[in-house]
């Protein structure tokens, strides 16, 4: 499997590999000596952010922070992991078999107790289209427990290991935005939060890449 890889940036190719070959990012669980790809470091949150570091290689941020994201949250503006660099987040969105295909289901069998639990309303499916999203404004936001990711200051699409064709990123947005919507209906205000995400819904349009071949 390691060799249909793409070529891992410095800081990831020092990483240690589990057995099928792939770097085993900072963030990953190890349990009984294997890595659990599924599940997060104890405090993996907190020592990213206290430490800031990388959430991928463990290496110190720059001004620059990546997230990677799938096109739901390039709506809503949110991430539940913290950023990495803009390199690892790139190998990251084009190597990560969840991101990259389809068709391929989270296993959830046979998790930990202690596995770490996304908070706030996750969105559990595979979208296909992975977001690099850089920025420079992004934010933990307690209330929720998710990362606000802030202004981009660059929109990088992938699937299938590759750019994105603007018809896939439009393609996995529209499949997303009914459950959105029905999070909103099911506000304490429906109507404002409606507006809300027709109005989050057009500005990450804006963001969808323009002169991909389709
Ligand atoms: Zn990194």
């Amino acid at each position: 499997m390691s060799g249909s890889l793409p070529v891992p940036p410095p800081r990831i190719a020092r990483l240690p590999r589990n057995r099928a070959g792939y770097p085993v990012p900072w963030f990953v669980a190890w349990i009984d000596g294997a890595p659990d790809f599924r599940v997060v470091r104890a405090d993996g949150i907190q020592d990213a952010l206290r430490f800031r570091t990388c959430w991928l290689c463990g290496q110190p941020l720059g001004a620059n922070a990546a997230f990677v994201i799938g096109p739901m949250c390039a709506v809503n503006r949110v991430s539940p992991e913290p950023p990495s660099h803009r390199d690892c987040a790139d190998y990251a969105a084009r190597a990560c078999p969840f991101l990259t295909t389809p068709g391929m289901r989270r296993r959830d069998s046979r998790l930990p107790d202690h596995a770490a639990q996304p908070d706030g309303v996750m969105i559990a499916r595979n979208p296909g289209v992975a977001l690099v999203w850089v920025s420079r404004t992004w934010r933990l936001r307690p209330d929720v427990g998710l990362f606000d990711v802030g202004q981009p200051v660059e929109t990088r699409w992938y699937a299938h290991g590759r750019p994105a064709t603007r018809a896939e990123v439009l393609a996995s947005i529209d499949s997303g935005l009914p459950l959105l919507r029905a999070e909103a209906q099911a506000a304490q205000r429906p109507e404002q939060a409606l507006r809300a995400l027709d109005d989050m819904h057009r500005k990450a349009l804006l963001l969808v890449p323009a002169g991909a071949v389709d």
